[in-house]
């Protein structure tokens, strides 16, 4: 048969998929650069930072010394052993977390899909705080449930509380996705605002899965407040972490759930028919980073200090603009702004970035993409003297658009 004549049809597990916008955006942005244009790309949330040189170190010790194989599905229990760990110094409960309940995965985003997959289905609704990171969306869809949207107030960053949760739940609320700080906003849950959203969660029986990859890159005092800091139960949370943001791991492919023995094994049960465990020599970079100290710590610092010099140095560029409303973020690495053409454009985010891309190569990624299309995302995890530069050409465009 000639290929030609197969006529390609989405089967219904992805009819409904959206690609991600995050990800397309930076591979638009590398392709323009290919053919030789001068970008500078604010898309994808990915540090520009190499990984600490002891963890690098680490892993290539660990390829001498045979790590080349297949693993447990969730992962190496030394990793395993080291976050559990590392949660008991926030956990206060009696029940201290075990590497028992520990899956290690392809990173965060496949924790994530791991948990969705796992815990929710056909004719079950997810709360989603909006705008949330683009895959949540998906994830929720791809398992056939549906992501109900629950709207933040923009002068509160966009949070959510307590109030708006219980005005979008349903006798069919399964669960609710939680994430601080928040991608695409950077704003920072207090811990009594996260109290009193588990709270809440437990007392409505909603599995709460708490996406806390950015926890470490916080501009408050010392990292930001986690549900395992808070919580008095665990038996209804799926806590996701990982190594990519904060010790700049992006490409090593390590992520990781906390739950409950009987959801942990679940997950890995479908691991197994997937991915199997994340390559070997990554889990021993993992536990590297995780149990070095210092000097990783220090570098892992060092790091979040030039993230807050970026945010510090482009956030007054931005907000001298008229042209735009921006969220002072307080963690993650974005500035999440609104654009020119809000209410009256049907997608003014996207017209925004479509215009910045072209006139002035700097790539973005569109609010659609989180729910909210009046807005853009920025992400400054970049260089910052080229952060600094976007932000000008950002502002610049605005005006012309405005
Ligand atoms: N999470 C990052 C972002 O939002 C990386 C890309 C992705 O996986 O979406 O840009």
């Amino acid at each position: 048969m000639e290929y030609s004549a197969l006529t390609f049809r989405p089967s219904a597990n992805i009819a409904e998929l959206r690609e991600s916008a995050t990800i397309a955006v930076s591979q638009r942005a590398k392709a323009l650069k290919a053919e030789g244009r001068s970008i500078i790309d604010l898309g994808a949330g990915e540090p520009d930072f190499d990984t600490p040189e002891p963890v690098r170190d680490a892993a290539k010790r660990s390829l001498d010394q045979g790590a080349t194989r297949y693993t447990a599905v969730e992962g190496i229990l030394p990793l395993r052993q080291a976050i559990a760990t590392e949660a008991n110094a926030h956990y206060r409960g009696a029940d201290g977390v075990t590497a028992g309940e520990v899956v290690v995965s392809c990173g965060s985003k496949q924790s994530l899909y791991n948990a969705c997959l796992t815990l929710f289905g056909p004719g079950d609704e997810v709360l989603v705080p909006t705008p949330s990171w683009t895959s949540y969306y998906e994830m929720v869809g791809l398992a056939r449930a549906t992501a109900v949207e629950v709207h933040g107030d923009p002068a509160q960053g966009y949070k959510v509380d307590v109030e708006r949760l219980e005005r979008h739940a349903t006798p069919r609320t399964r669960g609710l996705m939680l994430n601080s700080p928040s991608n695409p906003t950077g704003a920072v849950y207090a811990a009594d605002e996260l109290r009193a959203i588990l709270d809440l969660a437990a007392a409505r029986a909603w599995w709460v899965i708490s996406d806390e990859i950015y926890q470490r890159i916080s501009y408050g005092e010392g990292i930001a407040p986690g549900a395992l800091d808070v919580a008095t139960r665990r038996d209804n949370l799926i806590v996701v972490n990982g190594v990519a943001k904060a010790w700049a791991m992006t490409g090593w492919r390590v992520g990781w759930t906390i739950s409950p023995p009987a959801v942990a094994k679940a997950m890995a049960a479908l691991q197994s028919h997937t991915t199997s465990n994340t390559a070997t020599v990554s889990q021993h970079a993992a536990l590297a980073a995780l149990t070095l100290g210092e000097p990783v710590d220090a570098m892992v610092r060092a790091m979040v200090q030039e993230f807050r010099a970026r945010r510090d140095a482009a956030l007054p560029i931005l907000q001298k603009s008229r042209a735009l409303t921006v969220l002072p973020p307080d963690g993650a690495f974005y500035f999440y702004v609104k654009v020119p053409g809000a209410g009256s454009v049907p997608d003014a985010g996207g017209a925004f970035c479509h215009a910045l891309l072209e006139q002035a190569g700097v790539a973005i990624v569109p609010g659609s993409a989180f729910r909210t299309p009046d807005w853009v995302r920025i992400s400054y995890a970049a260089d910052r003297a080229q952060v600094i530069e976007a932000c000008t050409r950002i502002a610049a465009t605005a005006e012309a658009m405005a």
